[in-house]
């Protein structure tokens, strides 16, 4: 089976490297011609752990890079659409990237002989396949589906900074179809993939994606807001998660508590349900506080800071991971974004490092803070030091003597650091 991919992303490139590894001849597409570049040269445009490997031992072989939409689709049988859906300033999805990624794809499939599978890999919101991207495929190629091409959804779960390993091991494979057959090709294309198939229609797959997402937001901002409570009462929150995990109907993941969720889809997915479910009538309250909470719960940092020393005007600041959790360099949504600006609008002279990300921020920050080569660098001129994400690396008692530390994330164990030269944002 031939496969193209549009949009060489996170989610793209990870999925057509893995369908590659397991045998499979692959093409990705995308519109930027310098990542296209970098992975035809066997280098992975962004950090993701077992990414380059793969990619100098496939490409050239069974996977390649272009920027000819036409050119990958018109020799595929299966053509997954992988670009990003981002929401805009109200929070509803903008479904620009994919619509002119979907307008690609139907005018390469005009000229294309015989049957292909279009699969939205994209999340987007339900209805949007059936509703949007399946009338716009048909207008584009003047062709049918279910007669000339057929169209499914197949939502991806994997976690940015294990995205190899989950693609390749994920837990559920979730297939919404119009027919049976479309179905059928996914489940051949995932045969040798160990995992549960779950066939539904386009709608209840493309819900399931969200929901899965919104509710490990909802985990988090609900963990967060018991932190924010324990911290009044000077209880342990990470003690009563614990707690908590013991009971078998609670799982112990995402309930560690911290400054919040960022990345480029928990945000996103929940602003982006939240105003559909206002569009289509309904007040997702719930929904509406975890976004409240999880906005909040990262300038809560420098409100501990600023209660703890008074003033950060002119004070020195170490932040010290920027990325939006570890494992990755992606910076999209990070709760760094907002301490930083926080810090700056506060006054203070802000020096940050991260050991993946700090061509990110610069990009983000320019000269308003300055960059560390190292941990070591960041702190030594630094009166005050920020923990924003739980890099190994910053677990290192040494590297703190003498300083005040607010940690965003949990990274020493009780006893390990003093509370007095140590304070969490809810712990
Ligand atoms: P990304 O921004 O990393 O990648 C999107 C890619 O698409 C970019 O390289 C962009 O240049 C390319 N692109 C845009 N328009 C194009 C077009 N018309 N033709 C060809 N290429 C085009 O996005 P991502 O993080 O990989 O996310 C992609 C989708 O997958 C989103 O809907 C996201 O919500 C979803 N998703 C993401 C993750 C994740 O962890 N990043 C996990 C699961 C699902």
């Amino acid at each position: 089976m031939r496969v193209a991919i549009i949009g060489a992303g996170y989610v793209g490139l990870v999925t057509g490297t893995g369908l590659a590894s397991r045998g499979y001849d692959v093409s990705l597409a995308d519109i930027d011609a310098q990542k296209v570049a970098m992975i035809n040269q066997s280098r992975a445009p962004f950090h993701e752990a077992g990414l380059e490997p793969l990619l100098q031992k496939l490409v050239g072989k069974n996977l390649r890079a272009t920027v000819e939409t036409n050119k990958a689709v018109t020799t595929a049988d299966v053509v997954f659409i992988c670009v990003q859906t981002y929401c805009q300033d109200d929070g509803a999805i903008d479904l620009t990237h994919i619509k002119q990624a979907v307008t690609s794809v139907g005018k390469a499939l005009k000229n294309r002989e015989g049957h292909s599978l279009v699969i939205i890999k994209s999340t987007v919101i339900p209805g949007t396949t059936e509703k949007v991207l399946l009338p716009l495929l048909e207008k584009t190629s003047g062709k049918k589906e279910g007669e000339d091409f057929r169209i499914a959804v197949n939502p991806e779960f994997l976690r940015e900074g294990r995205a190899v390993e989950d693609f390749l091991n994920p837990d559920r494979i979730v297939i919404g179809e119009l027919e049976n057959d479309s179905g059928d090709v996914l489940c051949q294309l995932y045969q040798d993939f160990n995992a549960p198939v779950l066939r539904v229609d386009l709608m209840t797959a493309e819900m399931i994606k969200y929901a899965s997402n919104v509710f490990l937001a909802t985990k988090i901002s609900f963990i967060n807001e018991i932190g924010n409570i324990c911290k009044k009462l000077g209880i342990d929150t990470y003690k009563v998660a614990q707690g908590m995990s013991l009971d078998s109907r609670i799982s112990p993941h995402f309930l560690s508590a911290g400054i919040g969720f960022g990345g480029s889809c928990l945000p996103k997915d929940t602003k982006a349900l939240v105003s559909a479910a206002q569009e289509w009538g309904y007040q997702p309250s719930l929904l509406q506080s975890v976004i409240k909470v999880n906005d909040e719960q990262p300038l809560r940092l420098v409100e501990v800071a600023a209660n703890s020393v008074r003033e950060l005007s002119q004070r020195k600041v170490a932040v010290l991971g920027l990325a939006f959790k570890p494992g990755t360099d992606d910076m999209r949504d990070a709760p760094a974004i907002k301490i930083i600006n926080e810090l700056l609008r506060r006054g203070a002279l802000v020096t940050a490092y991260d050991p993946v990300a700090m061509d990110n921020a610069r990009g983000i920050f320019g000269k308003q803070i300055e960059y560390a080569s190292n941990a070591e660098d960041a702190v030594s001129d630094a009166e005050l030091v920020f923990i924003v994400t739980e890099w190994t690396e910053f677990n290192n008692p040494a590297l703190y003597r003498g300083k005040k530390v607010f940690c965003g994330r949990r990274v020493f164990s009780p006893g390990q650091i003093s509370n007095s030269d140590c304070e969490g944002v809810c712990w």
